[in-house]
């Protein structure tokens, strides 16, 4: 039996978890290159994030939590296969290290270099994104599958994009089981791509880019005092102005997936993150799509996230295989 560690670092929260592969009776199925097999966990532990104390006290109680989850599952780090870590942005696909993201603290910085120097450790570390790691861990584990059941078409074969729609708007996008990358780190960056002209400032130096119209703080920005679960709920329940927000929130997603439709053409696309968990924004939203894409009849299916909130954690173990 192999076993993988899985890290996803999130702007908030950092969760570990250990994982076997193989073992028979695992929590997920995986398809990997070598067929279908299973994956257990063994142990995971979660810490803050805490950016603002620092990169080095976050690296220091990492280094901590590491060898405790390990020996919760009874592992000892040299045994491990490898490990795959999420980070908040966008990752150099060569030296590993993140180039930019709203967690200012790890831009810069080599997680897995620091890891590996610290641990003495060995065995392939894998560095994505954690919006690439939900994607993958829905390909091979979640969405992929039920995919494949709904239409006889191999995980080897599809294409499909991932996005989190949560505190922040983030994207992975999936060619035939595997991340796909782009040639220097920037790609998948669908959040910073213009959704409304002349929109809001955004972080990243344009207007109206994605993530400020479909992360949760957009819909909170347009009710103020309330949380965007609650605007939901106001909305299901007729209020005239949670209703409006809601209403023009559908209209920009639905906007913004024809944009990546006619642009990749998936097989589907599988969302993420706090807002997905609203199954309203899904009501109509495949037949609208195929009415205004650019190629009609060919409606990729939007699925709502098939994994728990572990996908994040799963997808960067799975990076290793
Ligand atoms: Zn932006």
């Amino acid at each position: 039996m192999e076993h993988l560690l899985g890290f996803d670092i999130g702007g908030t929260k950092t969760e570990v978890s250990l994982f076997a592969l193989g073992g028979g009776d695992g929590d997920f199925k995986v398809s990997t290159k070598d067929g279908k097999s299973d994956l257990k966990v063994l142990a995971s532990k979660r810490m803050p994030t805490s950016r603002q104390d620092g990169y080095e006290t976050y690296l220091k109680n990492l280094l901590e939590l590491i060898p405790a989850v390990t020996k919760e599952g009874s592992i000892e780090i040299d045994d491990l296969e490898g490990m795959g870590l999420g980070l908040p942005g966008s990752v150099h696909p060569e030296t590993g290290k993140m180039l930019n993201g709203n967690t200012h603290m790890m831009i810069g910085k080599d997680v897995a270099g620091d890891i590996r120097e610290a641990l003495g450790f060995r065995s392939p570390i894998a560095v994505n994104n954690d919006a690439s790691c939900f994607a993958l861990a829905e390909a091979l584990c979640g969405a992929g599958l039920k995919y494949e059941a709904d239409h006889g078409l191999p995980i080897s074969r599809q294409q499909s994009i991932g996005i989190i729609l949560g505190t922040g708007c983030g994207g992975g996008l999936i060619y035939g089981g595997k991340i796909l990358n782009g040639g220097k780190g920037g790609g998948g960056e669908i959040g910073h791509t213009t959704l409304v002209t002349d929109g809001h400032p955004c972080y990243c130096g344009r207007m109206g880019c994605a993530e400020l119209y479909l992360a949760g703080p957009a819909l909170e920005k347009n009710m103020p005092g309330k949380k965007a679960t609650e605007i939901f709920e106001l909305a299901e329940k007729k209020d005239p102005a949670a209703l409006a927000v809601v209403n023009d929130y559908r209209q920009k997603l639905c906007d913004f997936l024809i944009n990546l439709n006619n642009f990749y053409d998936p097989h589907y696309i599988v969302l993420g993150g706090g807002v997905s968990k609203q199954t309203v924004i899904y009501e109509g939203l495949e037949e609208e799509l195929g009415k205004k894409m650019f190629v009609s009849g060919k409606t990729p299916n939007i699925y709502q996230h098939q994994l728990s909130d572990s996908a994040g954690v799963l997808g960067a173990a799975i990076m290793v295989l």
